[in-house]
């Protein structure tokens, strides 16, 4: 896959010895990030920037996203050293945007949702002023899971849609589209204040129509924010890449987006759902940050 990449994939290479200093910081804190875990094609840039999106309530997933290449099957139990593990990495980083997102986790009674909740509380309370962001699953529907979430009180809470409903039973079998709308409405609506976050990979089949459509139904369910970027096959067991979006079209929908209502939207290539969470972030206060999809170079 790899060698067949559009020129526009090019990337700096990744610099070993921060890597390396990464990857042991994370290790010696039994952390996983979505990073390492979905085989992000940002991994090296994010990692030399010393950014990470942390992966809590393990790296094994209850769900077979087809798309996915975080391990499936049955999850270790939840580690409760992981929310003391996850502020230890965030002060020796010195981080002041942190994502967090996790697995699936169906076989716990709230999805996972208090461990959300007791690593957003470890945060607000040692990492005075940082900005939280959490890449929550749908909790099965749980209207209690969503609640304890917003009320601690994140800043951001996104959660992806990822494809079009009609790719859904081949993509994302496990989920619902119309759950995953409603998760966006109702975290709204219990805190206005909370920024919501959603995102779609183009490339799995989807027409530009339904592309459409879904940025519709986002808005509809007043999502602030939304991410495309370009799905990549993991490996040749997963979900192939049915077309290659063009850096030119992306714009066209980050264009058709703005006019639909998102404060903001990043949409390119590399762009993937916490990729430059901070700068876009950024955008709703007001900042002028530059959104475009950095370390992609043109050969
Ligand atoms: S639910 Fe999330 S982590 Fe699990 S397989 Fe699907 S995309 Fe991957």
């Amino acid at each position: 896959m790899r060698g067949r990449l559009p020129f526009w994939f090019k990337q700096k290479p990744a610099n070993p010895k921060t890597m390396l200093t990464m990857e042991g910081l994370l290790d010696g804190l039994s952390l996983h990030t979505i990073c390492e875990s979905a085989h992000c094609p940002n991994v090296g840039d994010c990692f030399s920037r010393k950014t990470a999106t942390f992966l809590i309530l393990g790296d094994i997933c209850t769900r077979r996203c087809t798309f996915c290449a975080v391990k499936k099957g049955h999850p270790l139990p939840v580690d409760e050293e992981e929310p003391q593990h996850l502020l230890e990495a965030a002060e020796k980083l010195n981080l002041s945007y942190i994502v967090i997102t996790s697995v699936t986790r169906d076989d716990l009674f709230d999805g996972g949702a208090s461990q959300f909740v007791k690593v957003i509380n470890i945060l607000r309370e040692n990492r005075a002023g940082a900005i939280v962001e959490v890449l929550i699953p749908d909790f099965h529907g749980s209207a209690e899971a969503l609640k304890a979430v917003v009320e601690a009180r994140p800043q951001v809470i996104n959660h992806n849609v990822e494809t079009v409903p009609r790719l859904y039973p081949k993509v994302r079998p496990g989920a619902d589209y119309s759950r995953s709308l409603e998760l966006l409405f109702m975290a709204k609506n219990l805190n206005l204040e909370i920024i919501t976050k959603s995102g779609l990979m183009l490339g799995l089949g989807e027409t530009k129509e339904e592309i459409v459509e879904v940025m519709k139904d986002l808005r509809e369910a007043n999502c602030d924010l939304l991410t495309l970027g370009q799905y990549l096959q993991p490996s040749p067991k997963h979900h192939p890449v049915v077309r290659f979006v063009s850096p030119e079209e992306f714009s066209r929908y980050r264009d058709i987006g703005k006019e639909i209502g998102f404060i903001e939207i990043a949409a390119a290539p590399l762009v993937r759902s916490s990729f430059k969470a901070a700068e876009l972030y950024a955008k709703v206060k007001g900042d002028a940050h530059s959104l475009d999809s950095p370390s992609v170079t043109r050969v």
